[in-house]
């Protein structure tokens, strides 16, 4: 078997986890086959080349619309495409990430269209739209349930299969960097999805963006540490709060790395989705009437 292509089951031989290149980090992510389902392209192209000679693959299911995600999608041609409604029209229609990530006529926006380009990526026909507590059974033996998490993106999904209980959790995905920052996040969607990741009966866990976790125990421990870099986040921006009388604006707490600790080389990008994500943060403060409006900004009530 190749080196990128790990089986996850003693018990259950067609589900394997596939290695992104480069560990997986952006603009490379993971991938999970079961039978002849792949879900998520963004393992790289080379990679998707080697792992269609070794499966037919016949079915590919989309976690969400981030390029990452979704950028071997113009390497199938006679697959079905399969992704929750909410995020078939960006996957359908690329151009569109422009606005959603909130980039139109910004560098990071010029930097989006040339990764596209770069990765030549292309708009796909979704054949089938997939929904929440949907099951797919595929074989004889697996049986995959689709997990409407959003918060991520408005369509994002997580998948659980029930029987080997290996769950694939997409941008749930517990790295340092939770991500709510294209128009369509939420983050109280977010935070209500990773609790019901925290419900399930799981055994194995895979996300986008790191290893496999094994163990129930574990595997819960990750998404405790992952809810509290939420919280975290929430206590800097208050920081901010109690260190003024002023009237705050997200756009206030730009470039103070309060999401992201460290600016890396997309660092034009990260300072807007920075500001979205630390709008949410207001959004929710406001609604639990932590701070309240003043001016045109936000004060502590
Ligand atoms: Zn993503």
């Amino acid at each position: 078997m190749e080196d990128f292509v790990k089986p996850l089951s003693e018990e259950f031989k067609n589900i394997f986890f596939i290695k992104g290149a480069n560990k997986a980090r952006y603009p490379y992510s993971h991938s999970i086959l079961l039978g002849d389902y792949l879900i998520d392209t963004g393992i790289s192209h080379r990679l998707l080349i080697r792992l269609k000679k070794l499966f037919p693959i016949k079915n590919i299911i989309l976690s969400h619309w981030h390029e990452d995600h979704i950028s071997g999608n113009s390497l199938f041609k006679d697959v079905k495409f399969y992704c929750h409604l909410q995020d078939k029209p960006v996957i359908e229609d690329i151009e569109k990430m422009v606005p959603y990530y909130n980039v139109e006529n910004t560098i990071a926006g010029d930097e989006l269209k040339s990764f596209l380009k770069t990765f030549l990526m292309r708009d796909i026909k979704v054949d089938y739209t997939i929904e929440d507590n949907q099951t797919i059974d595929i074989g004889e033996h697996l049986k995959l349930k689709i997990l409407h998490t959003p918060g991520h993106t408005a369509g994002h999904c997580a998948f659980y299969e029930q029987n080997s209980k290996i769950a694939f959790f997409g941008d749930i995905d517990l790295t340092k960097y939770p991500y709510y920052g294209n128009i369509d996040a939420s983050l109280t969607e977010f935070e209500k999805s990773i609790e019901r990741l925290n419900n399930l009966d799981i055994e194995t866990a895979i996300t986008g963006h790191r290893e496999v976790i094994n163990g129930e125990k574990r595997i819960k421990e990750e998404l405790e540490k992952y809810k509290s870099i939420l919280l975290e986040r929430e206590e800097r921006i208050l920081t901010y709060f109690s260190e003024t009388k002023n009237p705050i604006r997200p756009t206030d707490l730009k470039n103070k790395n309060i999401i992201y600790r460290k600016y890396t080389a997309f660092k034009d990008f990260e300072l807007i989705a920075e500001v979205l994500m630390i709008e949410k943060h207001f959004d929710k403060f406001h609604r639990n009437e932590l701070i309240i409006t003043k001016g045109n900004g936000y004060i502590l009530n």
